[in-house]
């Protein structure tokens, strides 16, 4: 047992850890994306210091400026800024490297590299119509590429790199480019399935706040009618419908104030839930409740209910020290297959409630008498 045990939090927790960092990414989304860019340029600074191309090593130390401002522009919130920021340094860093150190350097990546955030980015920052304008800085991006390859291609670069530079450099822009790949539609497939989580939550919510009652968490008669007409449909089980309905509870509200009423309702629920665990309960109205007993004939439920009444009599609400005594009066009935929908029954139990009410309350009465 005790083996077992610990591996369990250890999952969970490492697993909260990756939710945490993804939200936390999720949340500064900019400030990570221009970081990362800076830390790039940075290495990118000393790979070209230490190959001497010094016109590089000037770019890429006005690159690292421009994102040590761009963070702080993110810190601001001048996020639009921040995005053209990046499309533009990118595009024109890889359009002065390529001449500098040629296509074979690989530093093209780095304009594909940018690819995911235009799209990521700019579906935040753009909606509706205006998203025309990321398939167009997609399509300028694509351009820029076949205009770098036409122009650079049959010609040899400003500087040339020895081979073991050159791979360095290729598995850098490489590296950027998958990363901002990985990266991007990481943070994408959380973010959606965050939402839809939270949307599913929230449909369950609203199904549940249709089908009960907020007071009580009791089904509501949307929820409990559709339970009486399967009942009805399945003809293998005897079931008993009760119409309970607690006495001169007006008085109770005019005495306790409307709070006390309702601590007497919270508190008759949690009785009749313990007499009666798994029967379907309704609150049929403010301080009437409808009981579907499944599998209960007319004998047995007589005793139920009888029980519940005396229950209800016997256990009176605790409020603010002050004792609450609320009876119950009770009307009973029994499928039978006159019935045709649930209502019908419903309105025999309700009608005997009500001969119960005008014969001294506090009572169960399970036939027609009058
Ligand atoms: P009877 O014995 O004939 O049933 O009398 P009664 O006072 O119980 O019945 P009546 O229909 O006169 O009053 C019911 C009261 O229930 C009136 C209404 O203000 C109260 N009520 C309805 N819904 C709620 C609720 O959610 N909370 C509280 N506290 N009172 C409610
Ligand atoms: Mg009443
Ligand atoms: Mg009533």
């Amino acid at each position: 047992m005790s083996n077992t045990t610990p591996a369990k939090p250890a999952v969970k927790k490492s697993s909260g850890l990756v939710n945490k960092t993804l939200h936390f990414l999720v949340h500064n989304g900019f400030a990570f994306t221009v970081s990362v860019m800076c830390l790039v340029h940075s290495i990118l600074l000393a790979i070209f210091l230490f190959a001497g191309v010094m016109p590089l090593v000037q770019i890429n130390a006005f690159s690292v400026l421009v994102y040590i401002f761009a963070f702080f522009l993110c810190k601001f919130g001048y996020i639009r800024a921040v995005y053209f920021s990046i499309i533009l340094e990118v595009t024109f860093y890889t359009i002065i490297s390529t001449y500098y150190v040629g296509l074979r350097c690989g530093t093209y990546c780095f304009l594909f590299s940018i690819v995911p955030i235009i799209i990521y980015f700019g579906a935040f920052l753009y909606k509706g119509a205006k998203r025309w304008s990321i398939v167009l800085m997609l399509a300028l991006n694509f351009l820029t590429f076949i205009a770098l390859y036409i122009r650079y291609a049959p010609i040899e670069p400003v500087y040339d790199l020895p081979p073991v530079t050159r791979l360095v450099l290729v598995c850098v822009s490489a590296f950027a480019m998958v990363f901002s790949t990985i990266f991007y539609n990481t943070i994408y497939i959380y973010t959606t399935e965050r939402e839809m989580g939270d949307l599913e939550k929230r449909n369950q919510q609203l199904s549940s706040d249709a089908h009960e009652d907020a007071l009580t968490n009791l089904l509501n008669r949307r929820g409990f009618l559709p339970l009486v007409q399967e009942m009805m449909d399945d003809h293998t089980q005897d079931f008993c419908i009760a119409f309970c309905d607690l006495d001169n509870f007006k008085r109770v509200n005019d005495t306790y104030g409307h709070e006390g009423g309702d601590e007497v309702l919270k508190h008759v629920t949690n009785l009749i839930r313990k007499e009666l665990p798994g029967c379907a309960i309704c609150r049929w109205g403010g301080e009437e409740f409808v009981i579907l007993m499944r599998g209960y004939n007319m004998i047995t439920a007589k005793e139920k209910m009888e029980d519940l009444r005396k229950h209800i009599e016997s256990n009176p609400t605790i409020f603010f020290n002050k004792r609450i005594p609320i009876t119950s009066t009770i009307g009973l009935e029994e499928y039978k297959a006159v019935f045709n929908e649930p209502e019908e029954i419903i309105k025999v139990a309700d009608a005997r409630m009500y001969y119960g009410k005008q014969h001294g309350r506090n009572i169960l009465i399970f036939e027609d008498l009058d």
